[in-house]
């Protein structure tokens, strides 16, 4: 099955006790047994319940895999994952990395024994210097929040299978319509399915996707012991979001196109992150490992003031400021003083994160309507 008949139909099939078409919202926390142990293969709804299942299994699907298991949140299904280690165990981890995560690794993780290297991965052969018999998994990102770097996963995968290593991969900013990890050899995806997966700005939820079978019930096992589960009103609105995954990434790619041509070619633009662009350091593996190049796009003022930044946030009509990226409505954000506010700015800086950084998600409106809106925002300035 090709990719939009998958987000339509895999996963889902009408319910046999009514016909309906749509996976009912089973708000059950509780299933009747016939006598004990006998029962229809749903016992309490943080272990299973149907409207998971059928997302689950979607998810499972969009992404080639075989198991697929939701979470609360994004950073829920990232716990999951890191909690299938020891103390003392290590992981190589992108050090251009969402907030949240790098928040969650060394502030919670490393009290319980659990050691970080945070390393550059334009190169994988320089994260040799980083294994020991202690290392376990490789934690990657592309392309990576707001730099826009693209991280090779054929290398990344090479590296790890090399080195008996798990590569986990947070697909959040590709979308399973743009990239396939598990089909370039990582061994688990995760997904905020907050963002592109939900697409509405309507949903916090969290996703992984493996193939292996015992991977997957280690992981399950921690999806219930552990309890960071989604509701199945939750759950309804993701299947209900991913009918339309493809339509919505065309449009977001084709807008996306669209606003990184126009702002590079804007007089009062500096520098352009965008991977479609053919001379972003990485298009070349952007263009092998991804099926189109997205709509998250950041951007600099010529003369770099934040006060220039602002002026431009505050003036715009259609990109609403605010956290977060995927949604059908178009966003902008300031890293500098928003997600990355935490980061020292020598540090930022070093990676190009200046005060003058704006991070777009593109949505899918009318691209002449967002085209003129950064028009009248850039006229401010
Ligand atoms: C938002 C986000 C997360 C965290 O997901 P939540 O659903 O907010 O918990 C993780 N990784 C990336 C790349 C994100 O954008």
């Amino acid at each position: 099955m090709k990719f939009g008949t998958k987000a339509i139909h895999a996963g889902v099939s009408p319910d046999p006790s009514t016909g309906a078409i749509m996976t009912p919202i089973f708000q059950t926390s509780t299933y009747v047994q016939k006598s004990p142990g006998d029962h229809l293969g749903y016992e309490y709804s943080r272990t299973h319940n149907p409207t998971r299942t059928a997302l689950q299994n979607s998810l499972a699907a969009l992404e080639n895999g075989k198991h697929g298991l939701c979470f609360s949140s994004g950073l829920g299904a990232i716990d999951a994952v890191v909690k299938l280690f020891n103390p003392g165990d290590e992981i190589i981890s992108t050090s251009d990395l969402y907030g949240g995560t790098y928040r969650l690794f060394t502030k919670v993780f490393e009290r319980y024994g659990i050691k970080f290297h945070f390393v550059s991965m334009a190169d994988p052969e320089s994260l040799t210097a980083y294994v020991n018999e202690k290392t376990k998994m490789v934690w990657v990102e592309t392309p990576t929040n707001p730099m826009m770097n693209i991280i090779d996963l054929k290398a990344m995968a090479a590296f790890s299978k090399k080195h008996g290593l798990l590569l986990a991969v947070d697909n959040t900013f590709a979308s399973p319509y743009l990239q396939n990890p598990l089909d370039l050899g990582a061994d688990i995806v995760m997904h905020s399915v907050t963002k592109y997966l939900g697409g509405h700005s309507d949903v916090v939820m969290g996703a992984l996707v493996v193939k292996d079978d015992e991977l997957a019930s280690k992981l399950a096992f921690l999806q219930n012991a552990c309890g960071a589960t989604p509701g199945p009103q939750d759950c309804f609105l993701v299947l209900r979001g991913i009918k339309t995954l493809h339509l919505r990434m065309e449009r977001h790619c084709q807008n996306g196109k669209t606003i990184a041509a126009y702002l590079k070619n804007h007089p009062k633009v500096d520098k352009v992150y965008w991977p479609g662009f053919e001379d972003h350091p990485n298009h070349d593996v952007a263009r092998a490992q991804m099926r189109d190049f997205g709509g998250m796009i950041s951007f600099t003022l010529v003369g770099n003031q934040l006060e220039d930044a602002k002026k431009v946030m505050e003036s715009f009509h259609l990109f609403s400021l605010a956290e977060s990226l995927g949604g059908v409505e178009s966003l902008c954000g300031h890293p500098a003083s928003m997600t990355h506010a935490s980061i020292p700015r020598e540090e930022r800086e070093k990676v190009g994160l200046v005060d003058s950084l704006i991070r777009l998600s593109v949505g899918v409106e009318d691209a002449e309507d967002l085209k003129n809106d950064l028009a009248k925002a850039l006229a401010k300035i």
